[in-house]
């Protein structure tokens, strides 16, 4: 697999046109403000993201902050006031959605909004939003700043001993009834449901936001299969979470492994040699389950993902990333960030352990990625709804230069670049239900 390629904004690997940066942020320019002249494009060829082919000489009209008219140059008449820019050798895409960040909806990276803009990310779905929706929208109304459009979610609702400081527990059904009523009433787009959550909790939540009617997205948790997330109406499964484990031929065993070893790890009084050994073994169960890898049991997974429209977003970028390669200081993106992101980049993601570990948690992560790109190759043929999202802020994916990354690797592991780019465009406006005003040109 090529690495990230550094250094530039480069055109999407794999794709035959070349996209230009000066272009980009025209798109972009088109959604943040309003201009006073309407704008014509002429002798542009024109990517639309229908699944059309792309079309040469075309003349594109804008006025305000909408595209008003599209067609052959020759049959467009410009306005008489319009501002007219040549588009000879350029392409028109819609402007993209990065639909896994992070940092986008509180204050750790608010410069994270201009380098989306920057790359002509125009909208995000924001995977553990703030406590209250509706008031940081009404705070965010009068920021000065350009920002992409947020999809926000609540913030991420876990289970006991919940992986991240700042989610919101839920220990058993009535309080997962509890959080989808009250976040739903503070405007939050969608429910972030997360790994350690109970059975019993997950499925009261998603008892409840199907009632109430407000999406769930996000991990599958630890103690449920990908097929019951799917039949349960879960909206999208981040990162591939449970489904190499409901592509594997020993789906259950494995489950009850996996249970036995972490009540091993979690067990009070627990000693270090008791965890160590819990933890190889963890390690052992999840390289298993991909030597165990069957096509067959896949696409029956996959089959019921189109059935029940469950949309993945596999985060590639994510993925790879945590293979932990040690970070190109040579670079140059990274002086975009923040001194606390570029620590946390610095220390990569297996810090916390011996050399021991940390080595077999990056040699998994290797053959985890591997097969992903099997999987979102097989998923691609078989017709799963798939979206590119990077998960920015974590080590090696990139605020906005990212989601260029992500559509190189979704063409790498089969899809064609045209299916990529509609990833970013077509599919996250149909994900969030408007496309009648979004995704396509
Ligand atoms: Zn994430």
């Amino acid at each position: 697999m090529a690495r990230i390629a550094p250094g530039r904004l480069r055109p999407l690997r794999g794709y035959n046109s070349p996209f230009s940066l000066p272009l980009i942020i025209l798109v972009v320019l088109w959604s943040v403000s309003v201009w006073s002249q309407p704008l014509v494009i002429r002798h542009i060829t024109v990517i639309d993201a229908t699944g059309r082919a792309a079309e040469p000489d075309m003349s594109v009209v804008i006025d305000g902050d909408r595209i008003v008219a599209l067609g052959p140059w020759k049959k467009i008449h410009a306005p008489k006031d319009a501002v007219t820019l040549d588009g000879e050798g350029k392409f028109l895409i819609p402007g993209l959605w990065d639909m896994h960040v992070h940092g986008a909806s509180d204050n750790r990276a608010p410069w994270s909004h201009l380098l989306f803009l920057a790359n002509g990310v125009v909208g995000v779905r924001d995977m553990s939003g703030p406590p209250d929706a509706r008031a940081w929208r009404a705070t965010q109304a009068s920021a000065p700043a350009p920002s992409p459009t947020v999809y926000l979610g609540s913030p991420i609702v876990d289970g006991q001993n919940p992986v991240w400081p700042n989610s919101i527990v839920v220990a058993n059904a009535a309080q997962g009834r509890e959080v989808v009523d009250q976040q739903q009433q503070r405007g939050a787009d969608f429910i972030k449901v997360y790994s350690k959550l109970s059975r019993d909790a997950y499925f009261a939540i998603a008892n409840e936001a199907n009632k109430i009617g407000i999406p769930f997205e996000g991990h599958v948790p630890e103690s449920v299969t990908a097929a019951e997330a799917s039949g349960a109406g879960q909206r999208s499964i981040e990162h591939l979470t449970q489904v190499a484990l409901g592509s594997s031929s020993e789906e259950e065993a494995s489950i009850a492994e996996l249970q036995r070893l972490e009540a091993q790890f979690r067990a009070p009084g627990a000693t270090m040699a008791q965890k160590m050994e819990a933890g190889r073994g963890i390690i052992e169960v999840n390289t298993r389950i991909v030597q165990t890898f069957d096509e067959a049991t896949a696409r029956s997974l996959f089959a019921l993902f189109i059935k029940n429209g469950t949309w993945q977003t596999p985060t590639l970028s994510l993925l790879q990333g945590q293979i932990d390669d040690p970070l190109d200081t040579n670079d140059p993106r990274l002086k975009y960030l923040s001194k606390e992101v570029r620590s946390k980049w610095d220390d990569g993601y297996y810090k916390h352990y011996p050399p021991g570990p940390r080595a077999a948690l990056a040699e998994l992560s290797k053959a985890q990625f591997d097969e992903s790109m099997k999987i979102v190759g097989l998923m691609y043929k078989s017709g799963v709804p798939i979206l590119a999202g990077t998960d920015t802020m974590n080590p090696h994916c990139f605020p906005g230069f990212g989601i260029h990354d992500e559509l190189a690797l979704l063409v790498d592991a089969g899809m064609s670049p045209l299916a990529a780019l509609q990833a970013a465009s077509r599919n996250a406006a149909q994900f969030i239900c408007q496309l009648d005003r979004r995704g396509t040109i």
